[in-house]
């Protein structure tokens, strides 16, 4: 045998080793105290059903649809009388809302539950596609069906129901829990969540806890794993966008220079393109796949428990399709373009608008920095859009134990689930919390499969009526859970 044979072979028998010896990292499953709530649910999802009905949309640059909210927060006073008579109720900004349930024990930590009243609007000429009317929340073939019942207005009223039956049950919690719901998360966000952080810290409340929507219950979308994966996102990416503009001398097109800004524009891109932000697969996204890792299946179960060998194999194959790729780097997407406004004029100016979303370890000075370094031509001018600057979130600690409590309450409700954390691709209101909370983590607790996945601001948003019961047990659950004391 050759030596090149013998090191192979030891590599293998190491690989294979450590594979088989992996430990894994899940939680030990606790049956849940809350009980089923009874199926059909009707009641629960009417609710639902009823929620949607309020058209609560944030539509950008319009002012938020006041009265809708109005009608939905009287909604949620009748339909919730014990929340109501028992929690204090204020509102931020007018139509965001921050309740309190005052703990019996003034040393423990307050937790929050955080989720948004408002809902993207329905695009223009699709409203004939739905098989149910965007805004009708008509309970059919065991879905509650509408705008909102995804993204979040289940979580909304899941947490209303939760606390509300935990009332019934004549809790009084040991720690303080606070429900918040903001109601500009589609839009700007900077009226509603944004607010009630501020207000809480101004009132030096300190929290141990923020769970917000975000990452959810995937089903057959992780290779290699056939349960289902729970990921609880530990972080958020930032944004920024990026304007790059070439100036020239304008007039007519007749008699135009060798080169145009937007001759100079185009390589400007080009370069960009050939040099975007670099891949690495750091935390979050390299925990998800050490939590993962252990519960796969071979050929990727010996790949993954070896990242020390594997991983720049392993990056280089997650950096091929979109949505993997947006784990590991910064993306940049151009997204607008200007030129002349006319097709006989020459532009005197020409400019892109480059959107970026900023892995945890980059921020938007850094990528701005990037484009001008790549750019690398003083005739072009590179800004970033001030109001359009969103750092990453800080990574929230996997070792919290209130990251431990969320797994185990996954756990026990999602049978034969794999829980995981991870990184979120896109913004949501958690981050504003990162300065009054010790951990700020992003799950919603329901099950999505890939082709669920368009209904998230599209057509035909639906939710099955047992996931949404579910959901609500499991947020009563988690309650239940955080009031143990550790
Ligand atoms: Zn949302």
């Amino acid at each position: 045998m050759t030596a090149g044979g013998v090191l192979f072979g030891a590599l293998l028998g190491v690989v294979t080793v450590r594979s088989a010896m992996v430990r894994s990292k899940q939680p030990s499953v606790v049956p849940a105290t809350v009980p089923a709530f009874a199926d059909p649910g009707a009641e629960q999802a009417g609710r639902l059903g009823q929620a949607v009905r309020f058209q609560t949309v944030s539509r950008d640059g319009m002012p938020p649809a006041s009265a809708e909210f109005a009608k939905l927060h009287e909604f949620l006073r009748q339909s919730f009388p014990r929340v109501h008579s028992t929690l204090q109720r204020e509102t931020v900004s007018e139509l965001s809302l921050l309740y309190k349930w005052e703990g019996q024990d003034p040393q423990a930590k307050p937790i929050l539950l955080l989720a948004h009243q408002d809902v993207v609007p329905v695009e223009n000429g699709t409203e004939g596609r739905w098989q149910k009317p965007p805004f009708s929340g008509e309970i059919a073939d065991g879905f509650v069906w509408g705008r909102g019942t995804l993204d979040d207005k289940c979580s909304v009223m899941a947490i209303f129901e939760a606390v509300e039956w935990l009332l019934s049950q004549g809790m009084t919690p040991r720690r303080t829990i606070y429900l918040a719901f903001g109601h500009d998360e589609e839009s700007v966000s900077v009226g509603g969540a944004l607010k009630i952080a501020e207000l809480l810290k101004s009132r030096q409340v300190h929290l141990e806890l923020v769970l917000d929507e975000g990452l959810v219950v995937t089903k057959g979308i992780m290779p290699g794993v056939s349960r289902p994966v729970a990921l609880i996102g530990l972080s958020e990416k930032g944004v920024v966008n990026v304007d790059i503009e070439a100036v020239g001398a304008g007039g007519h097109s007749s008699m135009p220079p060798k080169q145009t800004p937007i001759g100079q524009l185009s390589r400007a891109i080009t370069r960009l393109e050939a040099e975007p932000m670099p891949a690495e697969l750091r935390s979050p996204t390299s925990d998800m796949f050490d939590y993962v890792a252990p519960e796969m299946t071979w050929p990727l179960k010996p790949l993954l428990t070896n990242r020390w060998l594997f991983d720049p194999v392993l990056t280089w194959q997650l950096d091929q399709g979109g949505s993997t790729r947006a784990m590991l780097r910064t993306t940049q997407a151009p997204t607008m373009l200007f030129g002349s406004p006319k097709s006989n004029v020459l532009p005197q100016s020409a400019r892109v608008t480059v959107n970026f979303r900023i892995r945890p370890g980059d921020t938007t000075s850094s990528v701005t920095e990037h484009v001008r370094k790549v750019v690398a031509d003083d005739k072009i001018r590179v800004t970033a859009q001030p109001e359009s600057l969103i750092e990453p979130s800080p990574v929230s600690d996997l070792s919290a134990p209130a990251f431990a409590t969320i797994s185990q309450t996954i756990a026990s409700l999602f049978p034969d689930v794999v829980v995981a954390p991870g990184l979120m691709i896109g913004a949501s209101d958690g981050r504003h919390f990162v300065s009054v909370a010790d951990s700020v983590y992003r799950f919603l607790p329901i099950v999505l499969a890939s082709d669920d996945l368009a209904r998230l601001h599209g057509t035909n948003e639906r939710l099955r009526v047992s996931d949404y019961l579910r959901m609500i047990r499991f947020y009563a659950q988690l309650l239940k859970n955080f009031d143990q004391p550790r």
